[in-house]
């Protein structure tokens, strides 16, 4: 069997919902297709929420998603057909948590309200390919992809999904599952989400569970390239990547996979590939067991941008030890905030991160109450891997540094806009 994952812009549109059937159409294998919600949902519906936690207006927010899914399916389905009921009942569902009051823990309302983008998009994909001939069962990852409770980043319980999902994928009644990336549910059956860009790690529990012999990912690129094409020209393309090097580049920043996404295939030894849902005849990029890193072999350019450097001293003149460290790293992690980059010096400790709206003037005030701090916004890490002189010249030329770092692969530069 194979696992297919259809990203935010693979199903953007009613147009893209057909092609994805097209894509669909064209695998004789059994599948089980992973996707994420339409477009730009996910971030209209943590606009949303925002409104709704904050006590603001929320109706305008509300109406452009509702009229967003709308649009499409009166594009894509007779009038008569019972998807306008099945996804009016979902909007009534997400219409009444929103008349509900809002509950203390914020993360928690993430998700719950996040959730529906892909509740939305794989109830329209499966009714779109049950009426095309492409006869399929729609799950709930709801009630298969077990997690804590550590919500908007929630770990997955691998054994507990593996025995739900293996207990209900029956190849023999249906060639085609469907489920959604990204959201799962902790044991009292609250959502969860596995954290921004999470399904193609979805994708990759599942192919893994499922021993599938591959994992498409199905893009708006080619494949891997040596930078993100949108920003950068001249990009090459990646023809092989290892599954370390992967990582890797997403890890810094390139967004082009999740970095959990490599695990837990390498596990079982499962071919990724990263292909175009626009040019489908192209072979795309096969992320692997491969002796080479890469191939070809060139430097990486990844850019991360809305990085905040933040750096804290002590309030006494003291050094920077790891008593310090230790506290530091407690309100870090109480805040969920991963750290990008990071450097000491006797009496300093300097952090790159990326800059959360949603909390960030709460976790100043939190380092405030242990620690002197400064800090900047606004800005740009730029990691070059497999670094050369002539590429760190070029990209970092008539950049104001902030902070800068080598080691024998990666150049980090974190530089102002
Ligand atoms: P999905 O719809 O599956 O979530 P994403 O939008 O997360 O897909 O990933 C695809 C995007 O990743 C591309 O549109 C591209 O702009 C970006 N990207 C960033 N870095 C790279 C890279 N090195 N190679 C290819 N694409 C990249
Ligand atoms: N829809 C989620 C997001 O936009 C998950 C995903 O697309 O991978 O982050
Ligand atoms: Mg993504």
């Amino acid at each position: 069997m194979q696992v297919y994952k259809f990203g935010g812009a693979s199903v953007k549109s009613a147009d893209a919902v057909r092609n994805a059937l097209n894509i669909i159409s064209l695998c004789d294998d059994n599948l089980v297709l992973i996707v994420s919600a339409m477009g730009k949902t996910t971030n209209a519906l943590e606009e949303l929420l925002g409104k709704y936690y904050s006590g603001k207006e929320f109706k305008n927010a509300f109406k452009t998603v509702f009229e967003y899914h709308f649009e499409i399916i009166n594009l894509l389905f007779d009038p008569k057909s019972s998807v306008f009921e099945t996804v009016n009942l979902i909007f009534n569902k997400l219409k009444e948590k929103l008349e509900s009051p809002v509950s203390e823990n914020y993360d928690k309302e993430y998700d719950e309200i996040v959730s529906v983008g892909e509740i939305l998009s794989t109830t329209i994909v499966s009714y779109y390919l049950n009426e095309n001939n492409i006869t399929n069962k729609l799950l709930d990852a709801r009630e298969i992809v077990e997690t804590d409770s550590n919500f908007r980043a929630a770990k997955v319980d691998f054994e507990k999904t593996a025995i739900n999902l293996k207990t209900t994928v029956n190849f023999n009644e249906y060639k085609v599952y469907i489920i959604q990336g990204f959201i799962a549910s902790d044991e009292n059956n609250s959502p969860t989400t596995l954290g921004r860009e999470g399904s193609d790690y979805t994708a990759a529990i599942v192919a893994n569970i499922l021993s599938a012999s591959e994992l498409t990912l199905w893009k708006d690129v080619d494949g891997i390239y040596n930078a993100d094409p949108k920003l950068i020209d001249n990009v090459i393309k990646l023809n092989e990547i290892s599954f370390r090097e992967a990582t890797e580049l997403a890890y810094f920043g390139a967004k082009v996979i999740h970095s959990k996404t490599a695990k837990p295939l390498m596990n079982k030894g499962i071919k990724l590939t990263v292909r175009s849902f626009l040019n489908y005849d192209s072979a795309g990029t096969t992320v692997g067991d491969f002796e080479a890193k890469i191939s070809p072999l060139v430097p990486i350019f990844i850019f991360k941008n809305n990085q905040v450097l933040l750096t804290i001293s002590a309030k006494e003149f003291e050094f920077i030890d790891e008593r310090i460290f230790e506290r530091i790293f407690s309100i870090l992690n109480k805040f969920k905030i991963k750290i990008n980059l990071m450097q000491n010096s006797a009496l300093n400790l300097s952090i790159c991160f990326d800059y959360n709206p949603n909390d960030f003037n709460k976790f100043l005030s939190a380092v405030g109450e242990e620690f002197n701090y400064k800090y900047n916004q606004d800005l740009t890490l730029i990691t070059i891997r497999h670094y050369t002189e002539e590429t760190i010249q070029k990209l970092t030329k008539g950049k104001q540094i902030k902070l800068e770092q080598k080691s024998r692969i990666n150049a980090f530069y974190l530089v102002e806009n």
